[in-house]
């Protein structure tokens, strides 16, 4: 089962882009079945759910 949660969750490196002020955010997460989970909740101008995600490998 090893090689299956390799899969399934792995690491990346995560360009977050907010579409209201433009400004950028660099984080480390870990993605999930396809979910990207970078503990990212806001943007300095509150924005909480207009950004723009460009994943990058590690
Ligand atoms: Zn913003």
């Amino acid at each position: 089962m090893e090689g299956e949660e390799r899969m399934s969750t792995y690491r990346v490196k995560v360009t977050i882009r907010c579409n209201r002020c433009g400004e950028k955010f660099v984080l480390r997460g870990r993605k999930e079945r396809g979910q990207i989970d970078t503990g990212f909740k806001q943007c300095l101008c509150s924005n909480t759910d207009d950004f723009e995600f460009e994943e990058q490998a590690l």
